[in-house]
């Protein structure tokens, strides 16, 4: 029996990974539904060649003009409900939410209370979404991480009790801007700072990867998601990334998970859980190979201190800090502001935000939806756009 796998954000890099673990495991799976937001060119090649029954064009113009191109017999939603749909498609047994950003919540909420069992990519929808998602999960339905450091956490926990540990720790590479005084990093270019030094990753996350805001988000991620409290969950830096996450014991043991940096180990472990396939990835050579750990440069690398404050401070906090860094950092890859400004702005928010307790999907939209207006207002204020 081929397992039914819906994904959500296809042609992403996340998305384009999944598919092609499928591509080389076709025997063990059927796509029943792709989504991407705009790429309709390799969308239109992806739905040729693994022929789902229902797709999604999320940008509404782009959306009539591959209508006009797609192959017959296939199912077009175009309404704004179309990911929610997807994800909680009678059919599908396994949705991956590879979309980027606070947009992919809703689709996280559907798949869990539809009782699917969810390979999520997505960690905004953790962050912003957390006691939403928890809540959900307590109803039935599965979340399996793809975040490479969440999937090692995952696979360290594996038949270990909660009470039992003592600490978790997540890794970071510390990005390409590793070791450099956060004063030289005033007009730095967009090319420099997706320059990632281990991982392949889309501009997004390789942004976030750069400023560290990513082990920021990591963090409420891996609190959420192993329900583990902020206190034992520690960042340090490994710029070989190699270990990808550690579980200490409270007999003091610990556990790491070790692997290449390579995205399609952490997709094909949630894709095929709890069986292992062989040769997803080139072995490592452990002759020769040396592993460093150093704590992380909160001084100089500010937005991993800001995310860790608002971790705190909990309530709404962490989707105020979300959608300013979203719009942050998308205007940074505009050049529309400088590298540094963007921990600038986020703050700025965080200072003027009125928190609230995270208890419906509407309270999340509302709080999101203010913090982007207002970092907008910000950078058009103070940066001309
Ligand atoms: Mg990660």
């Amino acid at each position: 029996m081929r397992k039914k796998i819906v994904i959500l954000g296809s042609t992403g890099s996340i998305g384009t990974q999944t598919l092609e673990i499928i591509r080389n495991f076709s025997e063990h799976f059927e796509v029943v539904a792709l989504t991407t937001y705009s790429n309709i060119e390799l969308f239109l090649s992806q739905v040729v060649e693994f022929r789902p029954k229902y797709v999604a064009v999320m940008e509404p113009v782009r959306a009539q003009e591959f209508k006009k191109i797609m192959p017959e017999g296939l199912e077009l939603l175009t309404s704004t409900e179309a990911l929610m749909e997807l994800a909680s498609l009678n059919e599908a047994e396994l949705v991956v939410n590879a979309l980027v950003g606070a947009v992919g919540l809703r689709a996280t909420l559907a798949a869990v209370s539809s009782g699917k069992v969810l390979a999520l990519a997505n960690k905004e929808s953790m962050v912003v979404g957390g006691p939403l998602v928890v809540e959900a999960l307590k109803k039935g339905g599965k979340v399996l991480p793809v975040d490479s450091e969440h999937s090692a956490l995952f696979q360290c926990l594996v038949g270990e009790k909660k009470e039992a540990v003592e600490k978790i720790y997540i890794t970071g590479s510390g990005g390409p801007f590793r070791g450099r005084k956060w004063s030289e990093l005033k007009g730095v270019g967009v090319s420099e700072a997706l320059a990632h030094p281990r991982w392949k990753m889309g501009p997004k996350i390789s942004i976030d990867s750069a400023t560290l805001m990513n082990k920021g988000l990591e963090v409420i991620e891996a609190h959420f998601l192993f329900q583990i409290p902020y206190e034992k969950i520690e960042v340090v830096i490994h710029p070989e990334s190699l270990v990808h996450g550690l579980v200490e014991f409270i007999d003091g043991s610990i556990k790491a998970q070790i692997g290449p940096a390579d995205m399609r180990l952490p997709i094909e472990y949630a894709l095929f859980y709890p069986q292992r396939l062989e040769r997803v990835v080139d072995r490592l050579n452990l002759n020769h190979l040396t592993f460093h750990f150093e704590p992380p440069d909160l001084n100089n690398f500010p937005c991993l201190k800001i995310a860790l404050e608002a971790a705190r401070r909990g309530k709404s906090y962490p989707v105020v800090l979300n959608a300013a860094n979203e719009v942050a950092v998308y205007s940074f890859l505009k050049e529309e502001i400088d590298f540094v400004t963007i921990p600038a702005i986020i703050e700025k928010i965080l200072e003027d935000h009125n928190p609230v307790e995270i208890n419906d999907l509407e309270t999340v939209e509302k709080v999101d939806r203010l913090a982007r207006e207002q970092a907008q207002k910000i950078i058009k204020q103070e940066c001309g756009f």
